[in-house]
């Protein structure tokens, strides 16, 4: 059975060497000294490791069972849920307000990658109550707040969000859920969902669902849609549950993988249900949890990658396979262990140099999101808005690609499920799908992301790159394996905007024939980025003379690794871009 053990040394490098979180001036970041995170990170990787990590197998052999209408959740899910609410782990970076720890964002992203590389399946109950949550504080009344809030920052009530409908997917205009205004203000939702995360189960004595539906006689399409609060049961004077709502599971779905969580068709039949928000804004309400969710889920790539890879790396060292072609290196056994051989190298490379920038990325974006929500900073809040379509496809298809490749370091045994590799790959593959399947997330960063605010954040994004490159050019232990890869590649990805900008207006099949290409382009350059910070923070601990050499020399021939074998990626991605829409639209429908 797989193993996890949570990744601590590193994300303690990441907040304090990279982002230097307790020098900054972000509101509630100057408690955030080393002694305070590595005793969160070390009791959250117990957690992980010891109890979640271990249902993850059961959560796949056994998945959930509709009865009755009620859903059964795998043996230990319960007992599970009720240690992570009991140690607060639900609202780590709640409002204290409501019954949370008041923790930065960046620490519930630190935990939360643990939590999800762990058990994605059984994580998502509570990452989406958390989501709708954040929806409940961003749009709520003070009345919704108080009754709703504290119940789900404590996960005592779990939360769901319900978009998706049997026609409709990403084209939510089409939406026909329906909501009608009632004498007393509520209003009787009427409708079916599809495909909801955790929409029915018995963890928590209420499920409070976030649902869109259109009021009759509002605008066409996906202007008339509005956000609900439907709750499973209505909610008493006194604040316990009461009498059972108008909603419930129709069926769950069988699929592909996060068997654990259950996956269900949602029928409400007139169930009443409380405007969140402003009537035919609920899409602004609901990218609270949307864009929320879409980090998170980039983040389930980064989880499930470090996952498998941490079974690979044991695998490679342990399987003897053939012998190491430039000498014996263990005369003593038949044969070499996997890892002398490069091609698994080259695997294993991959993998890391993926993972460990992409875990910069994370917590970097998070300290974006605690300056935008803690600060006001509209800078930051526009540039972590253009980055999460690139943070949710990007992670997610490369997060995806290396649990491949740590499947692949185990040959056969990894496509047999008794070394839980399978389970890796088909738990991540989802994360590439939901939340607006990675093309739209493509689609947004070109189509809408890109000239925001009139192309002000890509702008800003240049310039941190260029300042980056400029300010360390004296740096010759930086220069040739960081900085000038780095330039190339963010040349490579301002052409690739320009081709847009010259482009898009007259051709738009051009520009979105090259989003797909853009979005990874942009993802390459922001983990290149990462990674030559990081560069110079593990120099700068050599230069100190830190005692544990051996973790920053690895940490600078990681970076290596990435500049020199992944980052040229980039000149790739911006030919394909720069051959415009002709290659792709070159077929008449009927010529497929
Ligand atoms: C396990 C699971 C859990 C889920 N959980 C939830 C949940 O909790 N709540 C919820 O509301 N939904 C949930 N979903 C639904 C999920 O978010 C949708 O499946 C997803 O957004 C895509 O919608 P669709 O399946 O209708 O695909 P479609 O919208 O039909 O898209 C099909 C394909 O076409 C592409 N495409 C569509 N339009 C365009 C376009 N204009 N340009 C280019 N390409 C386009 C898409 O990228 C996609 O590859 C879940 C789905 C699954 C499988």
């Amino acid at each position: 059975m797989p193993s996890y053990t949570a990744p601590t040394k590193d994300m303690q490098f990441v907040l304090h060497e990279l982002l230097k979180v307790s020098q900054t001036d972000i509101p509630g970041y100057a408690d955030l000294e080393a002694d305070f995170t590595s005793a969160v990170l070390e009791e959250a990787g117990k957690i992980t490791s010891e109890v979640l990590a271990p249902l993850n197998v059961v959560g796949d052999t056994e998945g959930c069972v509709l009865e009755n209408g009620v859903v059964r959740t795998p043996t230990g899910f319960q007992e599970a849920f009720d240690q992570v609410r009991e140690g607060g782990w639900t609202g780590l970076d709640m409002p204290e307000d409501f019954g949370g720890q008041g923790l930065p964002y960046v620490m519930g992203t630190a935990t939360g990658e643990m939590f999800s590389a762990a058990n994605q399946a059984f994580t998502m109950y509570q990452g989406l109550t958390h989501g709708a949550a954040s929806a409940i504080l961003a749009h709520g009344s003070d009345e919704q707040k108080a009754t709703y809030l504290p119940k789900m920052v404590s996960c005592e009530w779990t939360g769901t969000m319900n978009l998706t409908e049997p026609h409709c997917g990403t084209d939510l205009g089409l939406m026909r859920t329906k909501a009608v205004p009632q004498d007393d203000g509520s209003y009787k939702i009427s409708g079916q969902k599809i495909f909801i995360s955790a929409g029915e189960h018995e963890m928590s004595s209420n499920i409070i669902h976030l649902v869109l539906a259109k009021i009759p006689g509002g605008p066409e399409g996906i202007k008339g849609v509005s956000l609900f609060i439907v709750p499973k049961f209505m909610v008493n004077e006194d604040g316990t549950p009461g009498a059972r709502n108008g909603v419930s599971c129709g069926k769950i779905e069988e699929k592909m993988g996060i068997h654990g969580n259950s996956t269900c068709v949602m029928n409400y039949d007139e169930a009443t249900g409380y405007l969140l928000g402003e009537e035919h804004k609920g899409m602004r309400a609901m990218f609270t949890m949307m864009n929320e969710a879409r980090i998170g889920v980039g983040m389930q790539g980064l989880a499930q990658a470090e996952a498998a890879y941490q079974n690979a790396l044991i695998y490679a060292k342990d399987r003897l396979q053939g012998r190491d072609v430039t000498g014996v290196k263990n005369p003593d056994g038949p044969a070499d262990p996997l890892i002398v051989h490069p091609d698994i190298r080259r695997s294993l490379m991959d993998q890391k140099s993926f993972i460990e920038g992409a875990r910069a990325f994370m917590l970097w974006g998070a300290m974006m999101i605690d300056r935008a929500h803690r600060m006001g900073d509209k800078d930051a809040d526009g540039l972590i808005s253009l980055l999460t379509p690139v943070i949710k496809g990007f992670l997610t298809d490369e997060g995806y690609d290396m649990t491949v490749q740590a499947q692949q370091v185990y040959g056969g045994h990894g496509y047999i499920e008794e070394w839980g590799m399978s389970q890796f790959t088909r738990d991540a593959r989802i994360a590439m799908i939901y939340e607006g399947a990675n093309g739209v997330q493509a689609l947004d960063l070109v189509g809408r992301k890109l000239a925001q605010d009139g192309g002000k954040h890509v702008m800003a994004f240049f310039d941190m790159v260029k300042n980056f490159i400029k300010d360390n050019a004296d740096n010759e232990a930086l220069k040739a394996n960081f900085l000038d890869p780095l330039k190339q590649a963010s040349k490579d990805l301002q052409a690739a905007g320009m081709f847009f900008m010259q482009n898009g207006m007259k051709n738009p099949n051009a520009a979105l024939s090259g989003s797909y290409d853009f979005m990874h382009l942009f993802g390459h350059v922001c983990l290149g980025l990462m990674w030559a910070q990081m560069a110079k923070a593990a120099q700068e601990a050599l230069d100190a003379g830190a005692s544990d050499k051996a973790f920053y020399e690895t940490k600078l021939a990681t970076g290596r690794y990435y500049m020199a074998r992944r980052l040229p990626a980039t000149a790739m991605h911006l030919a394909r871009i720069n051959s415009g829409a002709d290659p792709v639209m070159a077929l008449d429908a009927g010529q497929f």
